[in-house]
């Protein structure tokens, strides 16, 4: 008897986005993640990879801002570009036009060479940059504002107006809940994140195997 066609293997594991909003507690949720031996791939991690010393993404910064913009050692002057972008939208677009592209790339080549059942891809600007399509799901960790702002200033000294300012530069709360699958409510302590992470775990495992 002639032998069934083998199925191609899917091209890349189970992928989950995480996400939320500035201080919701999306690295106090990876982390527990990364306890039960999930891979987490970091945006903001391979972002500054790429404009670390040596980062790939020095190279095209410097031919559209400029080589005062980098610094011999942190690689990129990041208040200096910070205050360039923040001023100016158009610089903000060039800006995330070379690095976005590269950071997606090299998210999906992580995630693409990860091993595990499935793995997290920690965007905190998904919402905002469209890249809801990215995973197979969106999951987003949820706070009230007034905490993220208390536990912003705890974590990093800002005052609650800085904080304020970021919150209303993201995504607003509505935004973020309409783009997720599933919700982590991070608005009690830190105990009561990590059975939520646990039943998402055994979700999202169930889920990696139908994916196969
Ligand atoms: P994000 O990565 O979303 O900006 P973090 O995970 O860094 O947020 O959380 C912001 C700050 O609040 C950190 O200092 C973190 O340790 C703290 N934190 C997170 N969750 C809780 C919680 N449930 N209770 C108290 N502090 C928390």
């Amino acid at each position: 008897m002639a032998e069934l066609p083998t199925q191609a293997p899917p091209p890349r594991p189970y992928a989950v986005a995480l996400t939320g909003g500035i201080g919701s507690g999306k690295s106090a949720v990876a982390d527990l993640f990364a306890e039960l031996g999930v891979t987490v791939i970091d945006a903001d991690a391979i972002s500054h990879a790429l404009t670390a010393p040596g980062g790939a993404a020095l190279a095209p910064i410097n031919a559209a801002f400029g080589a005062e913009v980098l610094c011999a050692n942190t690689g990129l002057n990041r208040p200096l570009l910070r205050e360039r972008v923040f001023a100016d939208p158009a610089a903000r677009r060039r800006l995330e036009a070379i690095l976005h592209p590269m950071i997606r790339e090299r998210m999906q080549a992580a995630l693409a060479a990860d091993q595990g059942p499935y793995a997290l891809l920690a965007i905190p600007l998904l919402v905002e940059t469209g890249q809801t399509g990215l995973a197979d799901r969106v999951l987003v960790v949820d706070a009230p504002e007034a905490l993220r702002i208390a536990r912003v200033g705890r974590r990093s000294g800002l005052a609650p107006a800085a904080v304020r300012r970021i919150i209303a530069s993201q995504a607003t709360r509505a935004e973020r809940l309409a783009a997720a699958d599933d919700v982590i409510d991070n608005a009690g302590d830190r105990a009561a994140l990590r059975p939520q992470v646990a039943a998402l775990h055994a979700r999202y495992l169930d889920l990696a195997g139908a994916h196969r």
